[in-house]
């Protein structure tokens, strides 16, 4: 589809979408606050609005889109299975989707895992997985808590939520569960105030310590479970080193290691799956996002050691959404086949620099980094105090600026991080080294404005 060739629809119906959804919808709505506008055709990296301006999306439905909006290979395998007669939906019963999804996602997964492990089809988002390697987790050691990190992001069901570090979407509720803080290593904002290699290496002796201490309040958890990169904390990367520690750690201690891959994998960080950059071998491993081809779909892979689970044990009724497998099974063969984790790596790491060449120009630029293509910029003041590691302050008022300055230049850019302060690139995997030009020129002129503004 050649989105030039489109006639560009009138104003008037987005503009009665969006009031309407004003009135009806939700308090909670989050999305939609930041980008008051009304697709209407997507393709590749960019969304067309119904005011029949174009956009170039970094967001990619918060990193599901590997292969941006309605790819053809994705069409293609959506087409076929509804033309096929197949059943669109299936409880958990077998299917030739189902088997051929499954076996797509083994052959991409790191073989020292696969070779001996266990899907199990949850609900279909990130925060069912995440509940079902919890209960997993605690069915097979029959222990209750959980380690889990400053900064990790596991979704809004109550399990997820406990494990999750953002205070302001916890704080309403009761505390879900026994969970123990560990801190992340996040150089930039150390919370040791070392930053770099000691920050890092604090980071493992302090949980070290902390588990041995028969003092140290800890009872014997059933888990931890982290990110690799975290997402929605500010595209935060652990170090490898740091990850290879946690895992020494966890294995001298019976303690399972759950990898929450849902915003990393399916090549996002530069390989196909976060952990393979360190070697590490966790025991389950939460995926969901790209791994449904735009479709929702949720899996928790684990060891096979662990499969304690008695029948129907973890039910629900969404597992067997066949379209979702369908576009899924053709998403990870078309980013494996195509050298698409590759990719992301050598253009996560020219954005990157060239991010970081900005930065030497705009003070307000704190911190550029990530892993592959889920890339982070930190904005700041810096007439504020700087921290021992020499961080300024988070400017918050300045990133949403920078948001709406992105927005009026075509560019669909969200924020994260600790204080709601980090630009959050996330761009399919298949971006042009055009559509790389076009974000990185928009998002210069964005700052530029939205820091002019501020004077
Ligand atoms: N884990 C991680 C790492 C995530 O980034 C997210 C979503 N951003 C979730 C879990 C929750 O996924 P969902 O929103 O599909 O429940």
């Amino acid at each position: 589809m050649s989105l030039a060739a489109l006639p560009a629809p009138s104003t008037g119906p987005g503009d009665g979408i969006l009031r309407r959804q004003r009135l009806r919808e939700s308090a909670a709505r989050t999305y939609a606050r930041s980008f008051p506008i009304v697709p209407v055709r997507a393709n590749g990296m960019t969304v067309e609005g119904a005011d029949g301006r174009r956009y170039l999306d970094c967001l990619a439905g918060a990193g599901t889109l590997a292969l941006g909006h309605n790819h053809p290979v994705v069409l293609a395998a959506i087409r076929r299975t509804l033309d096929s007669g197949a059943p669109l939906h299936l409880l958990d019963l077998a299917s030739a989707e189902k088997d051929d999804f499954t076996t797509a996602l083994l052959e991409t997964l790191p073989a020292e895992f696969a070779d001996r492990a266990r899907v199990h089809f949850c609900g279909p988002a990130g925060t069912d997985a995440v509940e079902a390697a919890l209960k997993l987790m605690q069915t097979a050691t029959g222990r209750r808590g959980a380690l889990a990190f400053t900064g990790g992001y596991h979704g809004m069901t109550a399990g997820a939520l406990a494990v999750s570090g953002p205070v302001s979407v916890k704080e309403p509720l009761p505390s879900g569960g026994e969970v123990t803080r560990l801190p992340y290593p996040y150089s930039y904002r150390c919370p040791f105030g070392l930053g770099g290699a000691e920050g890092e290496r604090m980071a493992a002796v302090y949980t070290e310590r902390l588990l041995d201490d028969p003092s140290g309040g800890v009872v014997p958890p059933a888990a931890m479970i982290l990110e690799a990169v975290q997402g929605e904390g500010g595209a935060v990367p652990a170090p490898d080193g740091w990850l290879r520690e946690m895992r020494r750690i966890t294995a001298e201690r019976g303690i399972p290691l759950v990898v929450d891959e849902v915003q990393t994998g399916v090549g996002r960080t530069g390989a196909m799956w976060a952990v393979q950059h360190s070697g590490v071998v966790p025991d389950a491993m939460v995926l969901s996002k790209a791994i449904g081809g735009s479709l929702p779909l949720a899996v928790v892979v684990y060891r096979e050691e662990y499969d304690r689970w008695r029948p129907g044990a973890h039910t629900g009724t969404f597992r067997g959404n066949t379209l979702a497998m369908a576009a899924g099974a053709a998403t990870l063969r078309h980013v494996a086949a195509n050298g698409l984790a590759d990719r992301a790596a050598v253009l996560g790491a020219r954005i990157q620099a060239e991010l970081a060449e900005l930065r030497g120009r705009l003070p307000v630029i704190g911190d550029v980094r990530g892993r592959g293509l889920l890339l982070g910029v930190e904005l700041v003041d810096p007439e504020g105090p700087s921290d021992s590691c020499g961080a300024h302050p988070a400017d918050p008022r300045l990133a949403v600026r920078v948001r709406e300055a992105c927005l009026a230049r075509g560019l669909i850019v969200e924020l994260g991080g600790r204080h709601d302060a980090v630009l959050r690139l996330l761009p399919p995997l298949t971006i042009t080294d055009e559509q790389v030009r076009a974000v990185l020129d928009r998002l210069a002129e964005a700052i530029d404005a939205a820091c002019r503004d501020q004077r």
